[in-house]
């Protein structure tokens, strides 16, 4: 069973079977983190993480 998650921001999206997922989330929290905006081309603000389900087609 797997699931995927999409990034509310970018549309990155993230297998969230995936052992390493709460650190790779943490991360790309961070990316979009305006404290912590140290890269000038990553997207800013408050995001979410919207569940995609196990449909592979969305
Ligand atoms: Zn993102």
């Amino acid at each position: 069973m797997w699931m995927r998650i999409r990034c509310s921001l970018c549309g990155m999206t993230f297998d969230d079977a995936d052992p390493l997922i709460p650190h790779k989330k943490r991360r790309h929290e961070s990316w979009h983190d305006p404290s912590t905006a140290y890269r000038r081309n990553a997207i800013r603000g408050s995001m979410s993480w919207i569940p995609l389900g196990n449909d592979p087609e969305k």
